[in-house]
């Protein structure tokens, strides 16, 4: 049994979520780079979905989750103990934030956080009702899974989701189902694991405008948007809508497991604190990832990385837009907002193709969960040009190398195949 490989116990002891994960064998990680125990490298661009924004093991990071850890790590549930990291992080959030949103209630993932959220809005409406769109992801909790926009996940769990209507993700007809039965419309500002969809122009404040006039709550799902991501620090700000309510994890700890809620103070007093205790979480807002985030906020500031995330973000969309122009056919489209892209194949199989080739150039990418023909680039914030000049290069040679060896699939430079 103890001369069984890492490799095998990984398979015996560590329960799977699929029956096929890459299982790289992962040694060290710095920047943007991953490097196994052989020592090889590889270019990280998807930062563990949208997680570490500023890089792996950036020494500033590093330095502030030492200090932390080295003074105090957990001393009591969220809420009872002041704690200074928590206390400046919500303060850094709150300040980068639409004027309206001005208080933090702490959390742990982004499925609790949308939980709470759906939680917060019952209560605050009195109502039972939300709205959602098809292949929206919101996570895996009973909650948060009520809002998945996929039946395929969502129905084998019969009974146990609430009530929510779906709805085509940019259909303005939705505007005429949100009434006064509706306690919130949770929604993603840019559909992530449905494959990176941008909203249509209008769509976002179109639900701002039906809830006012209904009375219920939006929520902005933004744990993947939020932090960088779009170019802004929320994709509220890069739309121009403000949500009644922003649900923030993945980027918030900069790597570290940290979520929480971004709304008025008093709606989150009235659900949490009314009566007291109504909604409590041993490990919410830890102070090493309140620590982390702090250090995260500061760094993406003092290396102006917003900008960074939108100059590179738009040269990677025109260099993947050659790109999709050399491989018409195989690469059906090409999108994207700050550092989320998504490329579109003709297949699944063929993206799947497209990422393991991709891992054996060096590059990591991912397909999207709800869309497994899309392939996302969602790089670390802090991204170089010269890294994005290696991504798209190794991006190119496997994909010519796939339609080199498939042949008659694609002619580069054509669009007679698919
Ligand atoms: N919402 C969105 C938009 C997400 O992308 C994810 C994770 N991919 C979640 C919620 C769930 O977050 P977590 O895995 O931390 O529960």
């Amino acid at each position: 049994m103890n001369d069984m490989s890492v490799e095998n116990k990984f398979a015996q002891y560590v329960a799977q979520t699929s029956p096929f994960p890459p299982s790289l064998r992962v040694a060290r990680a710095n920047g943007r780079w991953l490097f196994d125990e052989t020592g090889r490298r590889y270019l990280d661009f998807i930062s563990g979905i949208a997680v570490t924004n500023v890089g792996h093991c950036h020494p500033k990071l590093v330095q502030a989750v030492v200090d932390q850890a080295t003074t105090y790590a957990h001393t009591m549930v969220y809420g009872e103990h002041i704690q200074q990291a928590q206390v400046e992080l919500a303060e850094a959030i709150v300040s980068r934030a639409p004027a309206s949103l001005n208080c933090v209630y702490f959390l742990t993932t982004g499925a609790e956080a949308n939980d709470a959220a759906l939680k917060m809005a019952s209560k605050h409406t009195g109502r039972r009702r939300f709205v959602a769109f098809r292949r929206a992801y919101h996570g895996d909790t009973v909650g948060a899974m009520s809002c998945f926009g996929s039946g395929h996940f969502r129905d084998q769990f019969p009974g146990l989701t609430a009530d929510v209507e779906f709805w085509e993700f940019g259909d303005a007809a939705v505007a005429g189902a949100i009434d006064e039965s509706v306690a919130a419309v949770i929604v993603e500002p840019v559909q992530g694991e449905a494959g990176i969809v941008l909203p249509s122009e209008g769509f976002l404040q179109a639900l701002r405008d039906a809830c006012n006039r209904a009375g219920a709550l939006l929520i902005f799902d933004e744990v993947q948007t939020g932090f960088g991501r779009t170019g802004e620090w929320f994709a509220a700000q890069t739309y121009g809508v403000t949500p009644d309510v922003i649900t923030m994890a993945k980027g918030m700890g900069a790597g570290y497991p940290l979520a929480g809620l971004l709304a008025p103070r008093q709606m989150l007093y009235d659900f949490a604190a009314v009566p007291a205790f109504s909604h409590i979480t041993t490990f919410g807002g830890h102070p090493v990832s309140c620590a982390a985030g702090l250090a995260g906020v500061r760094i993406i500031e003092e290396e102006n990385l917003l900008q960074n995330c939108r100059d590179l973000g738009k040269w990677l969309l025109n260099e993947l837009a050659v790109v999709a122009g050399e491989f018409a056919g195989v690469v059906t489209g090409v999108r994207g907002v700050g550092l989320m892209v998504g490329v579109e194949f003709a297949s699944e199989p063929l993206a799947r193709q497209v990422v393991d080739g991709c891992r054996g150039a060096g590059l990591i990418l991912e397909t999207t969960l709800l869309n497994e023909a899309v392939v996302r680039f969602s790089p670390a914030l802090n991204v170089t040009m010269e890294e994005c000049g290696f991504a798209i290069e190794q991006f190119r040679g496997v994909l010519a190398g796939i339609t080199a060896e498939t042949g008659s699939m694609a002619k580069p430079g054509t669009d007679e195949s698919a």
